[in-house]
């Protein structure tokens, strides 16, 4: 263990930092996704080179365990025998023919067979692509403009959503972003999270006006802040009354946080879902679906266009199906298991330190917030917004140093796998307590 010394980040990744400085020449930031930069912690980004199981290795060869788990995906860890060979056979048939194809119709019956509410689904390439069509959806069936979506809640970057969001741009700090008008933001409606009173208001102020009310099943993209009791079963019966579809996205719970997702947990029935992460298998896949009668508007039966040219890939479709269909009860079980026990060690580890924390979690998924004291949830955006993220810089470079690999943001979910064996628990507890040392020692 290194001295403790005045710089957050106190190792060398000469190779990654080389990778870093020629990306920067050619792309913005050196990444191709903000948070991947390290902006909220600093220090290198670390570039990867390999996966296998809990593990990743980086290009100075060293060696982490993941609890990013490439934000979601993946839930079997890396490198899959079974998922590989699923891709690899594909690969072997050509990767790409722009026509319909079995795996895609055999994927789309996996999600519909799990998930009750979803009677029909659309493949497409990325969370993003999922919760923008799923809006255009709900504008189009109900012939309204206005969206309901959440301060914290992250759908990926629409420009529609893009307003108070969370994950890389909680991260930044960025309240809105340039680029998207006035005209495409000026029809949603930013709520706090967990507040029904102010739902219910917002619908008495637009009657017959909003299309939909968008949330995260269970929000993970400002930390983890779990739904109250009947927060969700309140939206799904404030649409109803008023005629506005209920979208529930589950690009980050879906087939995670339990066999049927957050579906599974509370059983709110939503108009509308959305997927990704899990069901693409480390590939760009995703999805939208819901009620028949409303995914019958969507071209080519109905007027609603919504098209792409790599949507229902045969290579990112077999790896989906591949971990879908090696996701069984025992799977979820041991992640869920897993999870247990590092959140206990977690809480030990801080709770020694005397560090004033809230680890909260969604079934697997959980995340820490350096509240100001332990006692009191965090509920909403504002509450995430207003912990000692200094904390977490410390933590996070300390538990990088000792090998293993968080989130480099404090509002994000850690992620656990089925491949997470007692090796990789152990490495864990062994860096916990001098990592916990240094969030307690960390200065603003
Ligand atoms: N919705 C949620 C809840 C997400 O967490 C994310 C990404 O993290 C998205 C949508 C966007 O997905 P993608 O990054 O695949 O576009």
């Amino acid at each position: 263990m290194a001295e403790a010394n005045n710089t957050p980040y106190p190792f060398e990744a000469p190779v990654s930092q080389g990778l870093f400085d020629r990306a920067a020449v050619v792309t913005p930031g050196g990444v191709n996704s903000p948070v991947r930069a390290f902006r909220a912690v600093g220090g290198t980004p670390r570039f990867m080179v390999s996966g296998t199981g809990p593990y990743l290795t980086d290009a100075d060869g060293r060696e982490y365990v993941d609890l990013v788990c490439s934000w979601g995906p993946m839930i079997l860890g890396h490198s899959h025998p079974e998922v590989i060979a699923a891709v690899q056979d594909a690969v072997a048939r050509g990767t790409s023919f722009g026509t319909p194809g079995e795996g895609e119709v055999a994927l789309a019956e996996e999600i519909v067979d799990r998930i009750a509410p979803v009677e029909q689904v659309r493949l497409v390439s990325s969370g993003t692509e999922a919760t923008m069509s799923a809006i255009r959806l709900a504008r189009g069936f109900t012939g309204r403009a206005k969206v309901v979506k959440f301060a914290g809640c992250y759908h990926g970057h629409v420009d529609a959503l893009l307003a108070a969001a969370g994950s890389g741009v909680a991260t930044l700090g960025l309240p809105d972003t340039p680029g998207v008008t006035g005209a495409q933001a000026g029809d949603t409606i930013v709520l706090p999270y967990n507040d029904l009173d102010a739902v219910r208001a917002a619908f008495a102020a637009h009657p017959g006006e909003i299309a939909c009310v968008i949330t995260e099943a269970s929000p993970g993209n400002m930390g983890i802040v779990p739904p109250r009791d009947g927060f969700n079963a309140g939206l799904k019966a404030a649409c109803q009354e008023d005629g506005a579809l209920y979208i529930s996205d589950e690009v980050m719970t879906g087939f995670r946080t339990s066999r049927t997702g957050w579906f599974g947990v509370d059983g709110v029935v939503p108009d509308l879902m959305t997927f990704g992460k899990v069901m693409g298998g480390g590939f760009p896949a995703a999805a939208f679906g819901g009620r028949a009668d409303v995914m019958a508007h969507l071209a080519p039966v109905g007027p609603v266009y919504q098209a792409g040219t790599l949507s229902g890939n045969p290579v990112a479709t077999a790896a989906g199906l591949a971990q879908l269909r090696l996701l069984d009860d025992a799977a979820y079980a041991k992640v869920d298991a897993v999870s247990e026990q590092l959140r206990a060690l977690v809480t030990e580890a801080f709770t020694k330190e005397g560090v004033a924390h809230r680890l909260q979690n969604a079934s697997n998924m959980f995340s820490v917030f350096f509240t100001k004291t332990s006692d009191e949830p965090v509920l909403d955006y504002e509450d995430a917004k207003a912990q000692d993220s200094f904390r977490y810089t410390a933590f996070f470079h300390s538990m990088l140093e000792q090998g293993v690999y968080l989130p480099p943001s404090a509002f994000e979910s850690w992620f656990v796998s089925t491949a997470h064996d007692e090796r990789a628990v152990e490495r864990i507890a062994t860096a916990l307590p001098a990592a916990a040392r240094a969030a307690a020692e960390a200065t603003a």
